[in-house]
């Protein structure tokens, strides 16, 4: 149980993708970047990486970042003495993927969570048989790969599936599979894509949840770079020779700039581009999808949970913490476990207090463990929609979405405006990995051009 990618499943053995070569300062004396300047808005990983490969090709760069740290959704509390990451949580595919050799670089620690490590209730503490489980999910996955046959350019995959298979529609089993394997992945399944649910690479190897914080990476990325926190960028002004970017009431140049905020604060409008972005990345900020998953960390005293990696819980609701990580098989001092919300419960929980969210969280897991299981100690949670920096958690592939949607927010505009980040990828959207990638994409544009 994890964030998976159903029908590529099959695949992935062959999923040799490698990161593209460094490119470094050319080989005369003089760096490809030296005498030019560059500005990258956003010290997520995507930021970082983009300016980490620019400063290394001799660029003068600063980013600038509207919060109190770097990382963006790469955001770990570690206020009750283990990290909970807030965001990416895993390395999701570990063959090929570059954030498997960055974490080593970065002293990563990282644990295999194995997917048949799990057990699986019912409403009312039933328990649900590991055959019954398995058969309902290779069904699934046929489902998921002849859905889109039926699928059209204005259904969403909601609709779509609902006529297909109106008894699934309302089995609880088949609601969590549809919740925490598709809406995890994607988005809110009203809104998802009929024809593109699916889209997107995906690597191979081992499925590995970070233990030390995912935050490592992005601090790694950030080091020996000028990075000035506290700046939220209001407007870029491209129309001039210099870019000029204004950031709490400063206004400072570049010749380049690098725009990574997330697609839900391009979505709002936050930053006045001049002149206006073109009418193609407009229509692609409004046409692809930007998805909401919270995120529950709840410790206690003493375990009353099973000693198995998974716990998943088929509620009648849709989206409500419906299955819960065993925190305490890579945290063994620690009585924790993470559980999530997500599409419109995600959204949902925004508004409850922390109370309610345990009262909630409580009745499931006294329904599966009795009445007499304690109160938890301690709770953390998230506010991705909310959260004014990202508006949402990442993008996904809603109706009305088109593949090259993720292209042309990647476009770049008159070779002085670029832009990086998990929404310009079109391979690996929605992924640290995706948005790692992109920021060395937009640095090698830049130094191409000198
Ligand atoms: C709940 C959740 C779970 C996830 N799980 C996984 C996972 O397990 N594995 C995985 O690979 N990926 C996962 N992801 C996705 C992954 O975290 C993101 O794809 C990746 O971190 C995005 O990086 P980025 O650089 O594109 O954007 P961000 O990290 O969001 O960076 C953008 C930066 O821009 C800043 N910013 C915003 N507005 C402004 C402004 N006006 N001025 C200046 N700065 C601004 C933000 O503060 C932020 O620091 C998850 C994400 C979430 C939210």
């Amino acid at each position: 149980m994890k964030r998976r990618t159903f029908i590529k499943n099959t695949l992935q053995g062959a999923s040799s993708f490698l990161v593209a070569p460094l490119v470094f300062a050319s080989c005369e004396d003089t760096p490809v970047g030296e005498s030019k300047s560059v500005i990258v808005v956003g010290a997520g990983i995507s930021g970082l990486a983009a300016a980490k490969k620019l400063q290394d090709n001799g660029f003068t760069v600063t980013v600038l970042e509207a919060q109190e740290k770097v990382g963006g959704r790469l955001r770990t509390n570690r206020s009750l003495g283990i990290a909970f990451d807030e965001g990416a949580s895993w390395i999701h595919g570990t063959d090929g993927n570059p954030i498997t050799d960055l974490a080593e670089e970065a002293n990563m620690t990282s644990f295999f969570t194995d997917d048949d490590s799990r057990k699986s209730y019912d409403i009312g503490g039933v328990v649900r048989s590991a055959a019954i489980y398995d058969e309902a999910e290779d069904n699934l996955y046929g489902i998921l790969a002849n859905l889109m046959d039926s699928g059209s350019e204005t259904q969403s995959f909601q609709t779509v599936f609902n006529a297909q298979y109106p008894n699934y529609a309302n089995d609880r089993l088949y609601k969590f599979f549809l919740s925490s394997y598709i809406t995890f992945d994607t988005g809110d399944l009203d809104k998802l894509s009929s024809l593109l649910y699916d889209e997107g690479e995906v690597f191979g190897g081992e499925e590995r949840i970070i233990t030390n914080g995912y935050d490592t990476i992005a601090n790694h990325l950030a080091n020996g770079l000028s990075v000035q926190l506290n700046q939220r960028v209001t407007k870029v002004d491209y129309s001039t020779d210099k870019v000029k970017i204004t950031h709490n009431n400063t206004i400072s140049e570049a010749d380049y700039v690098i725009v990574t905020v997330p697609l839900g604060v391009l979505k709002q409008n936050i930053i006045t581009f001049v002149p206006e972005l073109p009418t193609t990345k407009q229509t692609a900020i409004e046409k692809v999808g930007m998805n909401c998953v919270n995120k529950f960390l709840l410790t206690w005293d003493t375990a009353f949970w099973d000693d198995v990696q998974y716990i998943s819980y088929t509620p009648e609701t849709r989206d409500k913490f419906n299955y819960f990580v065993n925190v305490k098989k890579f945290h063994p001092s620690v009585n924790a476990l993470m559980t999530f919300a997500y599409a419109d419960y995600g959204r949902q929980t925004e508004t409850m207090s922390d109370d309610q969210i345990i009262t909630e969280i409580m009745a499931h897991l006294k329904d599966m463990y009795g009445n007499n299981i304690p109160n938890p100690t301690n709770l953390l949670r998230t506010k991705w929609n909310s959260n004014e920096n990202s508006f949402g958690s990442y993008s996904y592939t809603a109706v009305g979405t088109k593949m090259e949607h993720f292209s042309d927010l990647a476009e770049t505009v008159n070779d002085k405006l670029f832009f990086a980040g998990e929404h310009t990828n079109e391979d690996y959207f929605s992924n640290a990995h995706g948005a790692y990638l992109s920021g060395n994409r937009e640095a090698e544009k830049i130094i191409d051009l000198q």
